[in-house]
């Protein structure tokens, strides 16, 4: 077995024909994200990516991709459904968020995610090389720091949280919350995307293991597990170039043409998640509709909601619900030729995901709870003339950083309907200096100083990224 010094962990390997369990194609963004921010230190180790190719059975051997080597994790249906579908997305995932849906518990779910973690756990163990650094990603992956250190004490882990870390009376829930805490601190440092999220885990270990913790470090047994707040990021740059070329600007013009070329675009981008407040939005939209404060001629809203973990009953549940919601503001409030609501499910790519980003005057992001939400920061990449109004949710990570933006608490549904009304009519030289400070926040903070900053805080003796020159 080739073995290497660095070594990403992540549910799925960044490969592009990879497909949901449920066999929809699911977005390559936070991987390919991801990638994009590791490839030049990745390509110069060499590195190995250990994840899931799609598909279930016996795992299929890759060639190298770009320099990387893949190295796939099997996966069989149970797997699936009880691991991915079960216990990381219909547990952690509602748990996560705020419990926005009630997380269910199946003994059955967590023995998957122990057994699949346990595959995870080995499989990187034999391609790492004596001291490699090993950089475990998310939530389906929690309990791979502490199974790779039994395995592997020689190696530098770190781990990665994605998504929200919740407070301790919502994690106090799960059954099994002491193995979940104890996995994460097999890690040398564990990065999440706020730092309220590590105070929650600093105060958890406290309370349900004992040990003595700091929001920076954490005593356990022997050694001190360092904890911190590593916002991801998006590639700026790439974005902002995409954004501005002749191509994306003429496909823009097309859109707003289509769109009957109203005074004003509102745009959404989501996956269709309950997370996201799509339905929250809905309901503001339709009363400023009801009120006249919002004019179908005048306004358009684009909703983009792709459909995403199809399998999970709470997402076959939320769809149902969207769709009659936007079905009734369109008959109520459209006119022949004119919808209220622009609603669209099928994905867009780069490039007209970049054109719609140009369109929109009000770029509306308004989720319950989000670890990041990279839409935002897309958003504001794409704006290259410094116009256009982010209606941003408090609660979705991005809002520390953008907090220039228009902020919205969206269950408080009178403040999102101001915030959406203040975006539409607001000063464009207000507008303006708010996007500028976004943007060059953004063109400092990309994800290259994301996985910079991350990378040299695990590596603490700087001797990996001293003898590769930096990631970036
Ligand atoms: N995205 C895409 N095509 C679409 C809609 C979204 O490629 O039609 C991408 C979007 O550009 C972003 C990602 O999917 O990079 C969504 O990430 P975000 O953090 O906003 O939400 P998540 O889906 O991870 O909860």
């Amino acid at each position: 077995m080739r073995q290497s010094s660095l070594v990403v962990v992540a549910m799925r390997l960044p490969i592009d024909d990879s497909v949901a369990p449920d066999g929809a194609c699911e977005w390559r963004r936070s991987p390919g994200g991801l990638v994009s921010a590791l490839h030049p230190l990745l390509r110069q180790t060499p590195a190995t990516w250990v994840g899931w190719a799609g598909g279930s059975g016996p795992a299929p051997s890759l060639p190298d991709v770009d320099g990387v080597r893949m190295h796939t994790v099997p996966l069989t249906l149970d797997d699936l459904r009880d691991h991915y579908e079960g216990f990381a997305n219909a547990t952690l995932w509602p748990l996560y968020h705020d419990a926005v849906e009630q997380p269910e518990h199946h003994r059955r779910w967590w023995e998957a995610y122990q057994r699949v973690n346990q595959r995870y756990a080995e499989a990187t163990a034999a391609v790492a090389e004596p001291g490699a650094i090993v950089w475990v990603q998310d939530y389906h992956l929690q309990l791979v720091p502490g199974l790779l250190r039994a395995l592997r004490p020689d190696l530098r882990i770190g781990f990665f949280l994605h998504v929200p870390f919740p407070p301790p009376e919502l994690f106090m829930q799960l059954p099994r919350r002491a193995e979940l805490l104890r996995g994460m601190l097999g890690a040398d440092l564990v990065g999440f995307q706020r730092a309220q999220a590590a105070h929650n885990f600093a105060q958890l270990t406290t309370k349900v293991l004992g040990v003595s913790a700091t929001d920076r470090r954490i005593a356990v047994d022997d050694r001190v597990v360092r904890i911190g707040a590593f916002p991801v990021s998006i590639d700026t740059a790439e974005m902002s170039a995409l954004a501005g070329s002749p191509e994306v600007a003429e496909r823009a013009q097309r859109f707003r043409r289509d769109l009957g070329d109203p005074a004003h675009v509102i745009l959404s981008v989501d996956r269709m998640d309950y997370t996201k407040g799509i339905e929250q939005r809905l309901t503001a939209y339709s009363e400023l509709l009801a009120s006249g404060h919002v004019k179908v001629r005048d306004t358009v809203l684009v909703q983009v909601a792709v459909p995403s973990r199809e399998r999970v009953g709470q997402y076959q549940v939320l769809r149902d619900r969207v769709e009659r919601e936007v079905g009734r503001i369109n008959g109520e409030f459209g006119r022949v030729g004119e919808p209220a609501i622009h609603y669209l499910t099928q994905p867009f790519d780069r490039a007209e995901l970049a054109a719609l980003y140009r369109v929109a005057d009000v770029m509306a992001v308004t989720p319950l709870r989000d670890g990041m939400n990279l839409v935002a920061k897309e958003y504001v990449a794409a704006r290259v003339d410094d116009s256009g109004a982010l209606l941003l949710s408090e609660f979705a990570g991005s809002a520390t950083e953008l907090s220039q933006a228009y902020l919205v608490n969206p269950h408080d549904l009178e403040g999102l309907k101001q915030g959406l009304l203040s975006a539409l009519e607001a000063d464009p030289a207000d507008v303006t200096t708010r996007m500028r400070a976004m943007r060059a926040h953004l063109h400092r903070y990309d994800i290259r100083a994301w996985a910079r900053s991350y990378l040299s805080a695990l590596d603490e003796s700087g001797s990996l990224l001293h003898r590769l020159g930096g990631p970036a």
